[in-house]
Parts: C-alpha cells; structure tokens; sequence
C-alpha cells in the first residue's frame, strides 16, 4: 500500500505519522511544496521577533526524524491529479503513484488586484521565505504599512511591533477582526492598539503601490504625504482611497487566503471554497482524503462544512484521515470556530456562533476603560458563540460550556442577568456531567 500525504504542514506531517503508527508496512511519502523541512506557519510570529531561528519553526526537530519513522519526504509542487490513474503530476515533469491519497495543501494568500504589489518590498507574511524577507525589511524605525487586521494581519500586527516598526495598519472593514468580533469587540482592539503607537485606519482601502521613482516622474503626490513619512530610493508609496499618502519601507499585505486547489481541476474532485469532505475526511473521489485548511470539514456547531484555518483543527483532520486511511472507520467529531489573540498584550477571543443565530438572543458586558468585553449568544438555553476581550480566565468555561452544547437550564437567566458567572455555570455543569 502506498500512501502519499500531499502538503507537509501540520495536517500532512500529523497525517503520515498516524499512518505510519496504523499501519507498520505501508509505504509513505510526505510531499511539501516548499524549499524547507515541514513547519509551522503559526511559528513565523517567534521568528518574526527573534525569539526562534528559522530551524524552530520547524515541525519536527529530531535529526534524521522522518527517515527513522520509515516516511519518505521529498519536494514538489503538484500541478494536477489523475484520479482514475492514481497519479499525481508535478510541475518538474515528475509524477507519483498512490494507492491511498491524502490532499492537506492548506491554503495560500490572496492577492488584492491593487497596482504594484509586484514591488519588491511588498511581501506577505505566508511562508517562511516571507518571514525572511520581511526580517531584512523590518528594521526598527522603519516604516511599515500592514494591509488587513484579520486574524493573521493581528497576529503579524503583533511581531511588527515588537520588532520596533513605525507601523501603520489599514483595514477595508469597519473595525478590526471583522470576521471574528463584532463592532464593540473590533473597535475597542483598534482603541487598544492605538494607545500602544499603531496607527489603526478601519474603512481604508489601498489603492496603489507606487515606486518613489514613479511619483517623481509623475511629481503630484508631495503634497499629500504625511510630514514624517521617510523618503529614499526603497519608499513606496502608498495610495489610499482617503487621498492620503503613506511612504513605507515594507508593505505587507494580510487580506485573506484561498485554499489551494487550482491543481485539482479535471480531478473530479468536489470543492466549494475548500474541498468537501465527509465526517471520515473522504472526498468525491475513490481513495482520496483531504485535510487541514484546503479542507471544508464538519463543524459541529453549525453542523455544516467549513474551513476552520487553525493548526489544531488542521492536525485534528489529518489523524482522522490518516486513521481511515489505514483502514479504520473513524468519525470526525467536528471543529468548532474558535480563534484567541494576543494583540499588544491584549487578549481576544471568539467562539462558535459569536455572531448569533436568527431567533437566539445575546448579552454583554462591556467596560471600555478597563478594556474588558464579554458577549454571550443563546439559542434557547444552550450557549452557541461567545466574545471574550481581556478576560482569559473565561475563555476555556466560556469554549467548554459552547463546545459541549450543554442545556444551562435556570443557569441561563443566571447568566443573562451576570455574564460574568460563566464560570460559576461551567463548574456547576461539569459538577453534574
Ligand atoms: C503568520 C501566521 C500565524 C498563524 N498563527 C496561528 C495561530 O496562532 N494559531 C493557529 O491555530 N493557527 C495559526 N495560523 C494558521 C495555521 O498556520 C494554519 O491553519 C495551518 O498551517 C494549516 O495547516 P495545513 O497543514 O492545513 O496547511 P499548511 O500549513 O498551509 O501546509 C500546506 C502544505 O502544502 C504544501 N503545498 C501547497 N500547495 C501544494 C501543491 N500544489 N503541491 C504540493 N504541496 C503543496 C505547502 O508547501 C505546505 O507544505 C497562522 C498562520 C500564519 C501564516
């Protein structure tokens, strides 16, 4: 049996370390699409500030490690899949047989149809190359604009400060996070991070990127540009839809990912913004599974299928389809939305529904001085989603009593009345189960 894992991130690598313990003689490949040993893109941050050489972000440290574990490791970019042949095509002309596929291409970062992003000291924050390249570029004082303040943008956000940056961050959205907090949440972030030197601009867009060279050849934009902005061979412009300028040293754009399944065309194989996959992690097509961020698997909330873009969930779908793989029949549980923050110190998260659901109903506490927020959503009396903003100590109640569905019972008008009893509704629960 020949099992190949396509993509050696977390879902790839926690994928053929599964197969190899399921089943002791299959042969397995593990394909990464990059120049580097499999790692972690949630590492990059520690990289970023210097706290981790290159090496640490790797996924697996032991000298030799793959080799021992008898998984063979080699590189390529697949450019196409021949479902019926068992074949994958790689783009140096090579191609692989399989008997059993796993596809965990995770996802790649989307870019913006704006005009000169092309530049060399534009560079998103994906890959480890990325990482270097914006190490080179981040000096402190530098000037830095950051485009996009999602969940990947804050967490970048975060590295460029502390690596001493004059930062600027603009977002098209109404507040920060958008897709993970609500306006209360979004904005007191923003107010956060303000106080910490960001500047934060929400409802801006970037509208160009031009060279200093360009701008002198046209020559109208002086008059725009902010007073303290630096200005050398390397600055780029930026234009934004305000009519502001921001000269900068380094732009890096964080304005979302795609899943990577361009290479699936012609397969057959279902996709719908990732590829659809059922509770045992099979696609459409005969002995192919799919993992991690390229992947829509359950989710136990909504009881749909999504891309839940985090390394737990990706390394959770890559054991159960590793496991089914080798033969076993392994239902997944589900994954459920969830995403926390450190932002400057300040922590952030979110959980399942936090958005709400038609016909539940809501509560919050909020004191902006203190920089503190607790939002819960109901539907009947079972806690669907929740926001918590400098509160950590709630964050895993507020996760477990969402996570578990519990009935609240009378703990629901207890907590309508005070949110901040979570934890009180927790213990109290767990004490029953
Ligand atoms: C800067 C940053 C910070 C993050 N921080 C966090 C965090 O704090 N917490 C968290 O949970 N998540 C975080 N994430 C998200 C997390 O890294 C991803 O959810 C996770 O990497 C998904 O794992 P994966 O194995 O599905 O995909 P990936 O890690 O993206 O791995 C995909 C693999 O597939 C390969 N590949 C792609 N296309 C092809 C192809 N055509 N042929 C062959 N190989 C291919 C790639 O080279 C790679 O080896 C962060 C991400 C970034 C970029």
């Amino acid at each position: 049996m020949h099992y190949v894992v396509l993509g050696a991130g977390p879902a790839g690598v926690v994928a053929a370390e599964t197969l190899r313990t399921a089943d002791r003689a299959g042969t397995i490949t593990l394909v990464g699409g990059e120049p580097e040993p499999p790692y972690s893109r949630m590492a990059i941050p520690y990289f970023l500030t210097g706290k981790i050489p290159a090496e640490g972000t790797h996924l697996r440290k032991a000298p030799g490690y793959y080799d021992t574990l008898g998984i063979g490791f080699r590189q390529g970019t697949a450019e196409g899949l021949d479902t019926d042949a068992k074949r994958i095509a790689f783009a140096d002309g090579s191609h692989l047989h399989y008997d059993r596929l796993l596809i965990a291409t995770g996802a790649r970062p989307v870019r913006p149809p704006i005009a000169g992003l092309e530049r060399k000291a534009v560079h998103h924050c994906w890959t480890l190359e990325d990482a270097r390249n914006i190490v080179t570029l981040a000096e402190p004082g530098s000037h830095v604009v950051l485009m996009g303040a999602g969940f990947i943008g804050c967490i970048v956000l975060e590295a460029l400060a502390m690596r001493g940056v004059n930062l600027t961050v603009v977002e098209m959205g109404d507040r920060m996070v958008p897709r993970m907090m609500n306006p209360t949440a979004g904005t007191m972030i923003r107010k956060w991070c303000e106080t910490k030197g960001v500047r934060v601009l929400t409802s801006t867009r970037i509208k160009s990127l031009q060279s200093v060279a360009a701008e002198k050849s046209r020559g109208i934009f002086g008059f725009l540009r902010r007073k303290e902005a630096p200005r050398d061979s390397d600055t780029i412009d930026v234009e934004l839809d305000t009519g502001e300028m921001l000269a900068a040293h380094l732009v890096v754009v964080c304005a979302g990912v795609k899943p990577n399944t361009d290479f699936l065309e012609g397969s057959g194989i279902r996709t719908d913004g990732g590829i659809l996959v059922d509770r045992y992690m099979r696609t459409s097509a005969n002995d192919v599974y799919a993992a991690g961020d390229v992947a829509r698997g359950y989710d136990f909330s909504t009881k749909g299928h999504d891309v839940h873009a985090i390394q737990p969930t990706a390394s959770e779908h890559g054991r159960i389809a590793a496991l089914n793989m080798a033969g076993h029949n392994v239902q997944y549980n589900g994954s459920l939305q969830m995403n926390v923050l450190d932002t400057l110190g300040l922590i952030s998260s979110s959980f399942g529904l936090w958005d709400g659901v038609e016909g539940g109903e809501a509560v919050e506490v909020v004191d902006h001085d203190a920089y503190r927020y607790l939002c819960l959503q109901f539907k009947d009396d079972v806690l669907v989603g929740g926001t918590a903003i400098g509160m950590t100590q709630h964050i895993g109640c507020l996760r477990g009593l969402i996570q578990a569905g519990t009935r609240l019972g009378p703990w629901k008008e207890r907590l309508r009345r005070d949110p901040m009893r979570i934890m009180d509704a927790y213990v109290a629960h767990s004490q029953m189960a």
